[in-house]
């Protein structure tokens, strides 16, 4: 079957600590998050489905997989080899506006080599979630976006990895960062004339800053985008949100056609925004997986009727 969106990314156990409390061992990684979030947006669609790829140790919990299958997403590419899960630990403190990683462990993503089941290497969307961008690199060469490719990223590799990023990121259509890791792989501090120097490296597109509470901005071709993020007070834990922005953008965007104009990218971030502001009201992906629709969309109107584009 033809996939909307495959999602290539870490499949994780992660340690979280914030102001609210901590949890060990919680289901995370940014296939995981992206995947929940981009099943959520197939379910309400009625799309043709969403595939994972990625690796777990053989400490991965069958609950864990049957999380997945019951949102529907397909784990045919999900391998399961002998060692331990990827782990990573992290907090958040005061606004939790940035997570401090204290420790990453890539135990079986060391030796992973992805490997796209051939029925899956011509999705519509092609999501290369957060991961090392050799492993992203891999699956660009294995597969081929109908429609979009996607890709994200964080500090560690525009510290370890730099060069190979930059060669990667000329090869998809939308890259998406936080404002710090744009700043970071700019070396400029003023927010706009880093995403443009970003997107000049990257030879035009698209590119989509996400700025945690202060919402998102985008520079596409047509023109420039701005909207503000869902205010909420209900803060437990800001893990996953960029993953689930970024799951809910490219499962909205699975369902167009030819290029992505700017209204259809606004559109899709208005889904993104609304979907990361429930991620961050619990731990792990407990509310991610557990939304409904009715909750959705009384969220989409009030963020509309906020926003005054109802
Ligand atoms: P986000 O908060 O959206 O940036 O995503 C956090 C998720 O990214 C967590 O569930 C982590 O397991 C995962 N993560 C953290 N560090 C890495 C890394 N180096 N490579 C891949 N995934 C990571």
């Amino acid at each position: 079957m033809i996939m909307d969106v495959l999602i290539v990314g870490s499949l994780a156990y992660d340690s979280l600590e914030t102001p609210v409390g901590s949890r060990a061992d919680e289901l995370g990684g940014s296939a995981s998050y992206g995947g929940f979030s981009a099943a959520f947006h197939n379910r309400k669609n009625s799309g043709n489905g969403i595939a994972l790829v990625g690796v777990v140790g053989d400490d991965f919990k069958s609950e864990h997989l049957e999380w997945y299958n019951a949102s529907g997403l397909d784990i045919s590419g999900i391998e399961v080899n002998r060692g331990e899960t990827f782990r990573w630990k992290g907090s958040y403190h005061g606004t939790m506006a940035e997570a401090v990683t204290h420790e990453t462990h890539l135990n079986v993503f060391e030796t992973f080599q992805p490997k796209v089941p051939t029925s899956h290497s011509k999705p519509q969307v092609l999501m290369c979630a957060n991961l090392h961008p050799s492993l992203q690199s891999s699956v660009l060469l294995q597969a081929t976006a109908k429609r979009v490719s996607i890709l994200d990223s964080m500090n560690l590799w525009i510290n370890i990895a730099n060069e190979e990023l930059r060669e990667l990121i000329k090869k998809v259509d939308i890259l998406v960062l936080n404002d710090g890791e744009v700043r970071m792989l700019s070396g400029d501090e003023n927010l706009i004339t880093a995403s443009n120097s970003v997107l000049q490296m990257k030879n035009g597109g698209i590119l989509v800053v996400k700025r945690g509470e202060h919402g998102v901005l985008a520079l596409h071709p047509e023109g420039m985008i701005s909207m503000p993020s869902y205010p909420t007070s209900n803060l437990v834990d800001p893990t996953g949100c960029g993953d689930s922005f970024a799951g809910a953008m490219a499962q909205i965007l699975s369902q167009g056609s030819g290029e992505v104009s700017r209204a259809e990218l606004a559109e899709a971030l208005v889904h993104a925004t609304v979907t990361a502001s429930f991620t961050i009201e619990n731990f792990g992906t407990e509310r991610i997986r557990n939304l409904t629709n009715e909750e959705y969309q009384q969220r989409l109107i009030e963020y509309r009727t906020i926003t005054n584009t109802s």
